[in-house]
């Protein structure tokens, strides 16, 4: 598990290696300890994290439910159109 904080050094985001307790920067090669104050706003915060991705992925996974009927209404409309145009046609003929 990773989360992103900035380095005390350079100030570019660390990563946080919640694991091992570490977080470490790509950047200038800083490496410092997590303390457990701020690992615990962090734990709440990944917590929080988590609540606001799944509702995300819920209301995308509605979304795209929603586009999916509307493509297959489409898809109807053009079907019912095409079987109209053999019907005219095949009247026109006979
Ligand atoms: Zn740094």
């Amino acid at each position: 598990m990773r989360i992103t904080n900035n380095c005390p050094n350079c100030g570019r985001s660390m990563e946080l290696d919640l694991d091992n307790l570490k977080k470490y920067c790509s950047y200038c090669g800083s490496k410092l300890m997590i303390d457990v104050e701020n690992l615990s706003a962090v734990l709440i915060e990944r917590e929080r994290t988590k609540q606001l991705l799944s509702r995300y992925e819920e209301e995308t996974i509605q979304r795209t439910n929603d586009s999916t009927d509307k493509t297959l209404a489409i898809m109807m409309v053009a079907i019912c159109a095409a079987v109209a145009v053999i019907a005219i046609c095949s009247v026109i003929k006979g």
